[in-house]
């Protein structure tokens, strides 16, 4: 398995991600992805836990913003609902979007961790630029069409079960 798909920690969801070591480590800008990260698919609000998290996190002193492959009228509501930032069509895993962030709020990579469900938009962009990649399951199996060919490779790649990484074995 090449390295670039492996991300740096793989939790169940959100919920489990070690946020205060996080902190620790330097990071406090947060990049989250929407569909079947923070939302399901054919969902439009998240849900109350969820929005009680991102008020934890903010709390904590963490910037968040929303860095989603999808269309900008599919995140205009969880916008509006999280009141956080929002970079829509971010083209995942080109590096284009992520250097827009770096440029924006004139940060290093180092300082950023980026969280999502996917191992060929996610992870790999986030490890491609140096952001601190974070894996989590998939809040449902109803993927979009644009998901589906890379989610059809990740299954084929779970399948070959690496001693590196194997879905449902977390590590922190
Ligand atoms: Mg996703």
């Amino acid at each position: 398995m090449k390295q670039v798909l492996i991300p740096k920690i793989y939790v169940q969801d959100v919920f489990s991600i070690p946020y205060k070591s996080l902190k620790k480590k330097g990071i406090s800008y947060l990049l989250f992805d929407v569909d079947n990260t923070i939302l399901e698919i054919d969902k439009e609000k998240v849900t109350a836990e969820m929005e009680k998290l991102f008020i934890k996190l903010q709390k904590m002193g963490f910037s968040l913003l929303l860095f989603s492959n999808a269309a900008s009228w599919r995140l205009k509501k969880v916008k509006k609902q999280l009141q956080i930032p929002v970079f829509s069509f971010s083209c995942k895993p080109l590096k284009r979007s992520y250097k827009k962030v770096l440029q924006l709020y004139t940060i290093e990579p180092s300082s950023c961790a980026a969280i999502g469900d996917q191992l060929y938009t996610d992870v790999k962009g986030a490890n491609q630029m140096g952001f601190f990649s974070i894996l989590v399951d998939p809040l449902s199996t109803k993927d979009s069409f644009f998901s589906f060919y890379n989610r059809m490779k990740e299954k084929s790649l779970f399948k070959k079960e690496t001693i590196l990484f194997r879905r449902g074995a977390y590590y922190e």
